[in-house]
């Protein structure tokens, strides 16, 4: 596989993982199981992989709420052509682990997990874990890990509750996050492409500067409740839609990917 790799595209993916922070890990083992964004072909297009399973692999006590995982479900099925359906396969287990979660602890240990390789036959596989304990950089509630995985820090979001009159509650911060971090492995913003329209925040790579766009950069940030009041934002914005279906028509060209048609 590694071979295939040009110096270009690994001097690419060096450029990209050093200009983002946050909810993004960022060392070297890119090449292999790609990055945020990798698969974001194969969800859009319906070419080779016309199922998509989504494996939630979470500890005791960190279930995610049912409106998060139906939430997700309805944004992916808004954005990716899957015929046979997508699915969600919700499974309680202990990762092992102790203490805070670094970027690759959360690859390790998730990849330990996978029920199946993310490219299975006609099946795509993406994967969400919800482990206990947090992640090693402060007031980060989620991460985009690889190009099939991501993690979200329920003790985190829990804390990033707002005051009582000033919600967000807990539950509508994971239905976000949850949606925000998918969003990553859809590419979103700019992390496979480049977008036509000028909505990358400047200060934020890898996020929008639109703040009722779920790829608001403040939605991975456990400040969430004093930046925004009120309704969160949830879904994606035009210019991030508009991102998605210019990658699938091969108007807007895209890198860095483990599938193309
Ligand atoms: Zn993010």
């Amino acid at each position: 596989m590694a071979g295939k790799y040009s110096i270009s595209v690994l001097l690419v993916m060096l450029l990209v993982s050093a200009g983002l922070s946050g909810c993004f890990g960022n060392d070297s083992t890119y090449v292999e199981k790609g990055i945020p964004g990798g698969l974001t072909l194969a969800c859009l297009s319906d070419a080779k992989y016309t199922s998509l399973v989504v494996e939630i692999d979470y500890e005791a006590g960190y279930m995610p709420e049912q409106s998060s995982t139906e939430l997700l479900k309805t944004r992916l099925e808004q954005v990716c052509n899957k015929p046979q359906g997508i699915e969600i396969l919700l499974t309680e287990t202990n990762f092992e682990h102790e203490g805070q979660w670094s970027s690759s602890d959360v690859r390790d240990k998730s990849w330990d997990k996978k029920s199946e390789d993310p490219q299975t036959g006609s099946t795509l596989y993406w994967q969400a874990i919800f482990p206990s304990g947090q992640y090693a950089n402060d007031g980060v509630l989620g991460v985009a890990v690889d190009a099939s995985t991501v993690a979200i820090f329920g003790e985190s979001v829990d804390d990033a509750e707002g005051p009582i009159f000033n919600r967000p509650s807990s539950e509508e911060i994971e239905n976000s996050v949850l949606v925000h971090e998918f969003g990553h492995l859809l590419g979103l913003v700019n992390l496979v492409y480049q977008s036509p329209v000028d909505h990358e925040d400047e200060e934020h790579k890898g996020h929008s500067n639109n703040e009722d766009s779920v790829m608001y950069w403040a939605i991975e940030s456990a400040n969430i409740g004093n930046i925004i009041t009120g309704q969160l934002p949830d879904d994606f914005d035009s210019d991030d839609l508009n991102d998605l279906a210019g990658m699938l028509s091969g108007e807007i060209e895209t890198d860095n990917q483990l599938w193309t048609n």
